[in-house]
Order: C-alpha cells, then structure tokens, then sequence
C-alpha cells in the first residue's frame, strides 16, 4: 500500500507527538531523596543515645542502594563536642564525613572553634564541598569552598546554597578569628536564588540559623523549595512557611532526617513532600568500613581518655554540675564570685565510674579560667539574678572579683556585667582543674 504525501507527513507527525508525548510523561516527575544531618559536634563513636559514624553511614549506603536520587547534606557544626574532635581540633571528624559520602555541608559556628584557618584544612579533608555565601576571610575572600553547588542526583538538579547566622560573632571565640566577616543570610541567598533558578530543579538552603531565622528567610526570599537548617530547633515534621518547607533534624546523630520529594520537572516545583526523622535504634547495622576508621581515631584517645577518677553514687544534672564548676574556679583563682553559663555544661555527671572522657564531654570546648574585677554596682545579667536569689548582699562601691571562662570574659554583658579594665586569663584549662578536684575530692 502506497500512502500519499499529506498522509505520510501526517503519521510521522502523530508519531513524532507520541514519542515526543511519551518521553514527556516518563521525564514529567522525578522522586529525590534527602538525608541531612546537623551538629554532630564530632560524635563519631556510637554511645547511649548516640547511633555513631559507622551507623548512620550504613543508613545513608542503604538508602542509596534503594534509590537513583539521593542527596546527603550536613547542616554544621560538624566539630567540637568529643575527644576525638577536641585532641584532633576537628580534622578527623571531617575525614569521617567524607568516607560517610556527604554530598554537601553548610560552616556552622563550632567550625570556628581553631580559628577560620583551620577551616581550610577541613576543606582539604572533606571530599564533599563546605558551602557557605556569607563568611569571609579579612582579605574578603569566600572562608567556605564555594557559596552554593549545583548537585546532580541521578538527574535531578539540586542547587544547594549555604548560610550561616550573620550573628556568628557572638557564637565564636576571637582569637584565631580576628578581622573575618559575616553579611546578612537574607540577603546572601537573596543574590543566589535568581541566578541559578533556571539551572535547577529545585533550591535547597542549607542553612545554620537560630529559631526563627529559617522562617523569616523562607519569606522573605522567592523560590527556595527546601531549607535544611542546624544549630536550633529539631522538627519532628517537615514545617512549611509559605512556599518553603523546613526541616532540622536531631543533633550528634541522635535523629537523622529523611524527606522524599515529588518534583513537577517541568514548572520545577515540589508537588509532594514527606519529612521524617529516623530513629538512632532504627538504623541498620553499622557499616565496617567506617567502623573501622572510627576505632582507628578512637585508639589514639584511649590511652589518655579512659581513666577512672572516681565514682559517683547518683546522676548529678547540669544544674549541679555548673555549681560544682563555679566551686572549682572560685577556689583555683581565689575570686570572691564565680559564674559559668549553663551552656558551656554539655552533659549530665552520670552515677558510676566517672572517667577522664566524661569531664572531657562535660566541657568539650577547652576553656581556660579567667580573672576579672567588677564593681558591685556594674554587676549584672545572669550573675546578678544568680547571686540575689541566693541572698548575697552586693555593695555597690566594692571592687569584687569574678572567675568565669574565656567565653563568657568575652561577652560579658548579658552573663556578668561590665567589668574594669584588665582582665586575667591563667589560662589554665577549665577541665584540667575540674579533674584534679574531682580526683582530689570525689563527686559527691
Ligand atoms: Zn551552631
């Protein structure tokens, strides 16, 4: 059968639209896993709650082998909270991480803790890039690998973008950090968003912001799909603040996040998303690999780590432990007053063997003790409210002396008050003094 022209053109168009039609349909969606990760604050070995490197890593491998599209994000502060990351100053931590097969991370504020040059050695460790839009070096240039990344998973475009609080400062201690910057997060993604919208397929912010902050920069920027947030607040769900859904998940690994995404290829826009956080006690058996370089690094530590200094007949909460800190570096440095923050308690004093690594987590950020001298009437913040709850009768005209940490003599105005000129740093390390009292003393 011979078909004419007009006939022949016509089939070839119907069947141009088929194929054409068809590819469509089969390329109109596309599913994208995300596993994020945030201030895993260097615990890398598994330990109560905590499921360790070697498990979450078996998760994220797991996942992967179930599905083409899969990004792994952290969400900061990878360092700073173990032994492991304190005696190595983070590096092993982000050797870790890249064995764990990280796709990307965000600079959180502990990735400050040696100073802003060590963070390009965390850069040279990690395979996956650091990104960060809004921290710079004192010659202005980018402290992160780069400010965002387009990521490809299995096809599916990802632009990640990085950003840290721009109150920063106020986390970080300053030395090793003189003269570095950070611009306003808004506006930092603000810049990005635009130009890089049409090569993606859907935005992530990958963020480091307080409680809040990952709201207000959902509204006020256009076109950001998902924000992957640390340093704050765990959502048990996926929150939504107008067309941006957020997610955080649990710190030092106790909760990982999972969300699955339905993607509209073709407006480029999420048209489903389901968020969740997966359990420590849920995840598979740890990976051997990573388990493996875990137990290397913690080899190195044992030796100086796993002393017992005494025992404890009961768990002893933060409260009491701050007390007891303020006990020792009154007595170390004579000062009428001692104050410590609350914050700088990370962990309970648990009932049994009391072990070097258990001060080492209690006080997990070196600290040294320092000296200052506050007039009485220039006494203030959490101290004042501390000292007339307990009674204490302050004379305004009496010069008192106050020990406190190197934290806090840096910012002194919400916590102590405005003390005199001249402050005395004996840079004697906060936890060595708590050991040889504890060692002295006991704990009870
Ligand atoms: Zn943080």
């Amino acid at each position: 059968m011979k078909l004419s022209l007009p006939i022949k053109l016509a089939v070839f168009v119907v069947l141009l639209l088929a194929a054409v039609l068809n590819v469509a349909c089969a390329a109109d969606t596309a599913s994208l896993v995300i596993l994020h990760t945030n201030d895993l604050h260097g615990q890398m070995r598994a330990e109560k709650d905590n499921p360790g490197a070697a498990r979450i890593a078996a998760y994220f491998r797991q996942v992967r082998e179930k599905h083409p599209n899969v990004l792994v994000l952290d969400a900061g502060d990878s360092v700073s909270g173990t032994p492991l990351s304190l005696l190595f100053e983070g590096e092993p931590i982000f050797e870790i991480m890249s064995a764990m097969k990280y796709d990307a991370a965000v600079l959180g504020n502990h990735e400050f803790d040696y100073g802003y040059k060590k963070i390009r050695k965390y850069r040279e460790l990690a395979a996956h890039p650091l990104l960060c839009a809004n921290a710079f070096a004192p010659d202005n240039s980018l402290l992160a690998d780069a400010p965002y990344r387009i990521l490809d998973a299995g096809g599916v475009r990802g632009g990640i973008i990085g950003v840290i609080l721009e109150s920063t400062p106020v986390h970080i201690i300053r030395a090793g950090n003189e003269g570095i910057r950070f611009t306003p997060q808004i506006e930092a993604v603000r810049k990005i968003v635009p130009r890089i919208r049409k090569k993606c397929d859907l935005i992530i912010a990958l963020t480091h912001l307080d409680e809040g902050e990952d709201t207000a920069l959902a509204k006020a920027v256009d076109g950001i799909d998902l924000i992957v947030n640390g340093h704050s607040d765990m959502l048990e769900k996926p929150v939504k603040a107008g067309n941006t859904f957020i997610v955080q998940a649990g710190e030092h690994g106790t909760y990982i996040g999972r969300v699955e995404i339905k993607i509209d290829l073709k407006n480029r826009k999420i048209i489903g998303l389901e968020g969740k956080l997966i359990k420590a006690s849920d995840l598979p058996l740890p990976d051997a690999e990573i388990g493996k370089l875990v137990d290397k690094w913690e080899k190195k530590i044992t030796e100086k780590l796993d002393i017992r200094i005494a025992t404890s007949t009961r768990t002893i909460e933060e409260e009491e432990v701050k007390e007891l800190f303020e006990k020792i570096i009154r007595q170390v440095t004579g000062a009428d007053l001692a104050y410590y923050n609350l914050g700088g308690i990370r962990k309970k004093i648990y009932e049994g063997d009391v072990t070097v690594r258990d001060v080492w987590k209690i006080e997990p950020f070196g600290n040294t003790i320092v000296k200052l001298k506050i007039k009485g009437e220039d006494l203030g913040g959490v101290l004042l409210e501390e000292l007339k709850a307990s009674g204490v009768k302050i004379e305004p005209d009496r010069e008192y002396t106050v020990a406190t940490n190197n934290f806090i003599a840096e910012r002194t105005e919400n916590e102590i008050g405005s003390p005199v000129a001249g402050s005395v740093n004996t840079h004697v390390l906060v936890r060595d003094a708590v050991i040889e009292y504890i060692k002295k003393n006991g704990i009870d």
